[in-house]
């Protein structure tokens, strides 16, 4: 192996921490409530995690656990009294929602400065404009990574595979304002390893185990893998990480690289939007 590993474990606590040392600082506790809507094993587990963290960074963290059969209505009542609740600084809707309820309608409902996964269309369009205080939480570890591994991103190609709402399409819109020239790849791409090979910066989020292969990296690239693909009994990433190291100049490892920066950026945003809210 010759790239340096990218440690997002490590990256991760000492944000967690830093999060701490600020909310200590408040003369309140910035609150954060997710709304869990049925029994998702998997939503479980994250909603979980991310109640364990932020009550250990100081934020004032509940679950609302809601049958499957909640309406939407009643969901979005729900978020209207969230909304009205000044405790409440964010707001996290666990998502995927059961199929009777509109995800969109219910995002829509959060308010945009308790919107601490930035989600709302008003929060993505801040984000393309530049002005955006909560940028969703993935991407923003991707790029705290970037930063974390002194990667100059300035006229820099960066490749981004994958073109979601939750991590594609925001990585593309902060790389860009970061002023890499970026492109953004996707299943409809003519030749994605052509595309992967021109990048100084390649970001993958396809959801597809060990799609990008070694020879697809010029050497000395950064890549960030954000895929999380169960492959047999082992979690693997986008990225075939033995062949990719042996080129690549920098890489983050699955699990350990971007998985541990979501719920502590989570943790950021929601310092964030309470420090706004509430000075
Ligand atoms: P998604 O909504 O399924 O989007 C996948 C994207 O990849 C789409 O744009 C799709 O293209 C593209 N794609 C799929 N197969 C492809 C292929 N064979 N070649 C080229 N492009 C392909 O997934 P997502 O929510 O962005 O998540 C991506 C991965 O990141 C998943 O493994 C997910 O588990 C992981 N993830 C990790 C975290 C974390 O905390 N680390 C957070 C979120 C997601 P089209 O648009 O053309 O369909």
């Amino acid at each position: 192996m010759t790239a340096t590993l990218i440690d997002g474990k490590q990256v991760a606590a000492a944000l967690r921490e830093s999060v701490a040392v600020r909310t200590a600082g408040l003369p309140y506790r910035p609150g954060l409530a997710v709304v869990l809507v049925g029994e998702d094993p998997a939503s479980s587990v994250y909603v979980r995690n991310k109640d364990r963290a932020a009550n250990a960074a100081g934020i004032a963290a509940r679950t609302l656990r809601l049958p499957a059969e909640t309406t939407e209505a009643a969901l979005l009542a729900t978020i209207a009294a969230l909304n009205a609740d000044a405790e409440v600084d964010g707001i996290l809707v666990q998502l995927p929602l059961p199929a009777h309820i509109r995800s969109r309608a219910v995002i829509e409902a959060i308010d945009p400065d308790k919107d601490v996964d930035g989600f709302h269309p008003i929060n993505v369009g801040r984000l393309y404009d530049g002005t955006a205080a909560l940028v969703p939480c993935t991407p923003l570890g991707v790029m705290k990574l970037l930063a974390h591994a002194g990667v100059a991103l300035r006229g820099k190609r960066a490749v981004v595979l994958g073109r979601s709402a939750i991590v594609g399409k925001p990585v593309a819109a902060l790389l860009t304002a970061a002023d890499a020239t970026v492109t953004v790849a996707h299943s409809r791409t003519a030749d994605l390893a052509a595309e992967c090979r021109r990048a100084d910066i390649l970001v993958a989020a396809v959801g597809r185990a060990e799609l990008v292969r070694g020879d697809w990296i010029a050497p000395g690239a950064v890549v960030i893998d954000v895929g999380i693909n169960r492959l047999g009994d082992r979690l693997v990433g986008d990225v075939a990480f033995d062949e990719a190291a042996a080129v690549a100049g920098a890489i983050t490892p699955v699990p350990g690289g971007v998985g541990p920066m979501t719920i502590a950026c989570l943790l950021e945003n929601t310092l964030t939007a309470a420090v706004a809210r509430r000075g």
